[in-house]
């Protein structure tokens, strides 16, 4: 039985006060939430600080992304031992917006993938098609090819402590959520994925989020699809009571 996951992705917004606020806010109202894993991704500026305020609680922190080589001269990145210095247990990697809006290739996050591994981080790896390639039927074709590519060399046994993401391109941030038809299916065709290039157990370890405009009047839905392990929220992992709304319709 997989544990639904919860992640709220803060991306660039907040400032100090406000993402404190939101953290005290979570931990006041997450107490007695059983059942259910939940993080929060605040900007790297932010980690420390709301590490501090979620500390002891059941929500864990995690970061936006990270930078492949341990130290050195590359200014502006962050290393994945500086992340766990301040408490991060996950990284997102590979999200949409660093692919279409940074430019952020396969190769770069495969490499970012490894480096999250080896130093005990856990990846929450985000694939998702844009809407043109849906609307050519390429959907199933830049899944696998964002697997393959962003996965290359991932063991069996850190396969099975990673979470992917699904996030259609068209749905984030967008209000248009993929139906929970939509979404089902895409999750199947990963689980076959990690069938045919792991095993069975693999497949069935696996925690696949799903990420699109959810909120928590979609959220049960979605959640109650029997291959979506939770969900990867945006825009309403910044507010209390729509972050733990969606966590709320997480099945049992
Ligand atoms: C995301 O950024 O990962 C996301 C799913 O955003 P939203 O929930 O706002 O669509």
């Amino acid at each position: 039985m997989r544990r639904p996951f919860i992640a709220g992705n803060w991306k660039m917004n907040l400032d100090r006060a406000a993402a404190i606020a939101l953290a005290e806010g979570l931990v006041k109202h997450s107490e007695g939430k059983v059942g259910v894993d939940l993080a929060v991704c605040p900007p790297s500026v932010y980690l420390d600080a709301v590490g501090r305020v979620i500390a002891g609680s059941k929500i864990a922190l995690g970061a936006q992304n990270v930078y492949h080589e341990a130290n050195g001269a590359y200014t502006g990145e962050i290393s994945v031992a500086m992340l766990q210095d301040l408490g991060c247990k996950y990284v997102i990697l590979g999200h949409s917006e660093r692919r279409h809006v940074l430019g952020e290739t396969d190769a770069a996050i495969n490499k970012k993938v490894h480096a999250a591994l080896k130093g005990g981080l856990v990846p929450i790896v985000c694939v998702g098609e844009l809407l043109e390639e849906r609307e050519a039927s390429k959907t199933l074709e830049v899944i696998r090819r964002q697997f393959d590519g962003s996965l290359a060399g991932v063991s069996e046994a850190q396969m099975k402590t990673l979470v992917i993401a699904y996030e259609p391109v068209w749905a984030i941030g967008t209000g248009k959520v993929a139906t929970p038809a939509q979404a089902e299916e895409v999750h199947l065709d990963l689980r076959k994925i990690l069938q045919e290039r792991y095993n069975k157990g693999v497949a069935e370890a696996v925690r696949i989020q799903y990420g699109g405009s959810v909120k928590p009047d979609n959220a049960a839905e979605l959640l109650a699809q029997p291959d979506i392990d939770g969900a990867l929220v945006g825009g309403a992992s910044l507010k209390v009571d729509q972050f733990l709304g969606i966590a709320a319709g997480a099945p049992k």
